[in-house]
């Protein structure tokens, strides 16, 4: 599944399109009256975590490329086309997504600055509300889109293992300073990920997500379904320390 910086990537390479009027709108979204949609001019692209938004006046069209989404810029796959945008400058199509027009105001359904890659994401607030379910295990909260949007599973692992904290250590038993340093790290994470898109490189190059040997210990990385719903971890039972409770 893209994460963040892949979708703030895909704003980037189709930002030559804002301003520009819609040629042509198709696709089997179903919700979406591709009439609507025609003729109008594009007025912004917007991402919030895993979401991306084509802004017009009065709505707009909102993909989540879910699971196996695919999108292609200037040409088309042989798949079933869910949304079509055609511009005087080219074309976007999306296949395998989840497309929904949302009318306005739409965008006061959003809390912007719980995305990690936002400018204006604030790291307490963060905190704060991470703190306000101690018990659960921080691979969870880490998932949490209203916590962190833009965070996925990759991008989980690959801070649990910088900050050297074991995907099932409850929030509260961390100390507040490994929480901070582990909230920035997300942050960083997340923007250096978006850095390698824009050079060209695949993804980052990650040292524990779907790696087998833990590059400081030189161990067999550990790798397990955990949290609620269970996803993939991948840890170092050496170097990343479970905090629990004291029984
Ligand atoms: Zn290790």
């Amino acid at each position: 599944m893209p994460e963040g910086p892949e979708m703030v990537f895909l704003k980037e390479l189709a930002e030559p399109f804002v301003g520009q009027q819609v040629w042509e709108a198709r696709g089997e979204a179903k919700g979406i009256s591709f009439d609507r949609v025609k003729g109008q001019v594009l007025q912004d692209i917007k991402t919030f975590g895993k979401e991306l938004f084509f802004c017009f006046p009065d709505f707009a069209l909102r993909v989540h490329l879910m699971l196996f989404g695919k999108y292609s810029i200037n040409g088309e796959l042989n798949r079933v086309l869910q949304l079509g945008l055609v511009f005087e400058a080219g074309e976007i199509n999306f296949y395998a997504c989840d497309c929904r027009l949302l009318n306005a105001p739409w965008e006061d359904q959003y809390d912007w600055p719980t995305d990690v890659l936002h400018p204006a994401f604030d790291p307490e607030k963060a905190l704060g509300k991470l703190l306000r379910s101690p018990g659960r295990f921080i691979c969870d909260a880490l998932l949490d889109q209203t916590l962190f949007a833009g965070v996925g599973n990759g991008l989980k692992n690959e801070v649990l293992f910088r900050q050297r904290i074991h995907p099932e250590s409850q929030v509260g038993e961390i100390p507040a300073s490994e929480l901070r340093a582990l909230i920035k790290a997300t942050q960083a994470l997340s923007a250096e990920y978006l850095e390698g898109k824009r050079h060209g490189e695949g993804e980052v190059h990650w040292q524990a997500y779907r790696q087998k040997i833990c590059p400081r210990d030189r161990v067999p990385f550990l790798k397990a379904k955990l949290g609620k719903p269970p996803r993939s971890c991948y840890f170092c039972a050496l170097c990343q320390r479970q905090y629990l409770p004291d029984w």
